[in-house]
């Protein structure tokens, strides 16, 4: 997903990671990530009447993190715009959003984003892959932001 609506508001993966407060938390969550070999993301909520951001973060497994169903924010108007979650550093495997992450993106009505470190196959990726992907953030020196059309 591109984009998503709230009210007025559009939201995009260059406004969420534009929030320093969410920069923070997907930061916590690859941390522990590395440390651990173990996946944490979580949501990201925005409200359109204060404009800002919020996460809530969630630990997963070794081999993967359910992020379903999404729960309510405790603040008040913070609504779903994304989720994200980070992967271990399994070499160039784990370095792209996986085919279930591509396959679950399709049931979300909010943007899903991927973060993984900085490694890629000698020959790139496949076209199917850069098809269904898109990076948003290569600036991070540990890690790559991917976001899931
Ligand atoms: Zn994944």
């Amino acid at each position: 997903m591109l984009t998503k609506t709230v009210g007025n508001a559009v939201i995009s993966p260059a406004t969420i990671l534009a929030s320093k407060h969410v920069r923070d938390g997907i930061i916590g969550a690859w941390d522990k990530t590395q440390a651990e070999s173990c996946e944490y993301g979580g949501w990201i909520y925005f409200s359109e009447a204060s404009g800002e951001y919020r996460t809530k973060e969630k630990k997963g497994q070794a081999t993967g993190i359910i992020l379903t169903p999404v729960p309510d924010h405790k603040d008040a108007g913070y609504v779903i715009v994304a989720d994200w979650h980070c992967h271990p550093d399994n070499g160039v495997p784990g370095a792209r959003p996986s085919d279930q992450d591509i396959a679950n993106a399709k049931s979300k009505d909010y943007l899903m984003l991927v973060v993984t470190v900085k490694k890629a196959p000698k020959s790139g990726w496949k076209q199917d892959l850069l098809a269904q992907t898109q990076i948003v953030d290569d600036t991070h020196a540990k890690y790559r932001v991917w976001n899931i059309l």
